[in-house]
């Protein structure tokens, strides 16, 4: 069937808004009819050269409704108001062990841009191929192919448009501060970075009633709203002589656990000294290729300091969406706030938007 989508043909080039076709789904597959879909950095990483094919459709935070399902599909049906996520292969050891996230296969079915049996892809364009099946889905069009395992239903009267951000960026550091850290109640955390990320892993520290929650952002207008969403202290970097003497003064000495979401060494470099006995540093950001850890050996060894990298925050879609679903219910976890709507022909200006940081977590309607 005939879709409108954004098809990248060269890297580092725009998005171009072309008519496609959009195959039948098969085996285990559904076709959705996207409502709205998120920008995640990844995409922006893919665009700028990230490996994969092109032609291709990006777009991994699609959320709409099932249109149609291939023959093997159980659990879902035509009419399901569904969150797509990121894909994996159910047959691994991580997948077993239900650690999707951290699937042997991961790149292929995420990256390859195409599927996996027989190596075509669900997407064309007068007979040329297009690539697809990016994260399991490539929905930045009004149509999409998913998968089974990373479709997720959701119930029918929440606001479906803006709910695909929680299946890669708001599941990514609501799960990190959660799943990956095991935060607790009362316990302190420090967040480097207020974006996207940064600010989701917040709305999941006060979900499970974090104690003392430190947010470094030198961006005042994302400082403000962090502050809004329930950091108990801000410090812009920028105008604060020493970040890790600061974060030890307002924690009483150190937090819990700390999580950097910039990926730049200098600043992993603080955060690994800012946590107490025992604590987990996070990291999530796609750092520079060639970046070292900058961590001084001796003084992790008297923390006994736990660092551990993070994809996807640990999460496995089918059980963690439902969660945030659930809190975002409860009035615990207000991700719509990080939300910012573009209609979905204003792709650039939306990836734009992203990248100035004029928008939090971009979302393209139909
Ligand atoms: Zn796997
Ligand atoms: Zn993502």
């Amino acid at each position: 069937m005939k879709a409108t989508a954004a098809i990248v043909r060269n890297v580092g080039g725009r998005f171009s808004v072309e008519e496609i076709e959009v195959a039948e789904p098969r085996g285990s597959e559904v076709r959705v009819k996207i409502a709205g879909v998120g920008m995640c950095h990844t995409d922006l990483v893919a665009r700028d050269g990230f490996p994969v094919p092109l032609p291709i459709v990006l777009g991994h935070e699609g959320s709409g409704v099932i249109e149609a399902v291939g023959p093997d599909v159980s659990g879902l049906s035509v009419g399901d108001h569904v969150v797509l996520s990121f894909n994996s292969c159910a047959a691994c050891p991580t997948c077993e062990e239900d650690l999707p996230a951290y699937c042997h296969n991961f790149l292929a079915q995420n990256f390859a841009g195409v599927r996996l049996d027989d190596g075509s892809s669900p997407l064309s364009q007068d007979g040329s191929v297009i690539h697809g099946s990016f994260f399991g889905q490539s929905s930045f069009g009004s149509y999409a192919i998913a998968n089974q395992r990373n479709t997720v239903k959701v119930d029918k009267d929440l606001p479906i448009e803006i709910l695909g951000p929680l299946g890669c960026g708001i599941q990514t550091g609501a799960g990190a501060a959660i799943l990956s850290l095991g935060l607790k109640a009362g316990q302190s955390l420090a967040i480097f970075g207020g974006g996207a990320v940064g600010l989701s892993a917040l709305l999941g520290a006060r979900a499970v009633d974090a104690g003392t929650v430190i947010v470094v952002e030198p961006n005042a207008a994302r400082g403000a709203l962090a502050l809004e969403l329930g950091a108990t202290h801000v410090i812009d970097p920028g105008a604060t002589e020493n970040v890790l003497d600061t974060i030890k003064e307002l924690s009483g000495g150190g937090v819990n656990h700390a999580l950097d979401t910039t990926g730049i060494p200098d600043v992993v470099a603080v955060a690994v000294e800012t946590t107490i006995a025992h604590g987990t540093v996070g990291l999530i950001a796609v750092p520079p290729p060639e970046a070292m850890l900058p961590a001084n050996m001796m003084s992790m060894l008297v923390r006994g300091t736990i660092i551990k990298y993070i994809t996807e925050g640990d999460a496995d879609p089918q059980t963690f969406i439902p969660q945030m679903i659930a809190w975002y219910r409860a009035g615990k976890f207000p991700f719509d706030r990080l939300v910012k709507i573009f209609p979905f022909d204003q792709i650039n200006e939306a990836a734009k938007a992203s990248e100035d940081g004029s928008a939090i977590k971009p979302v393209l309607t139909f």
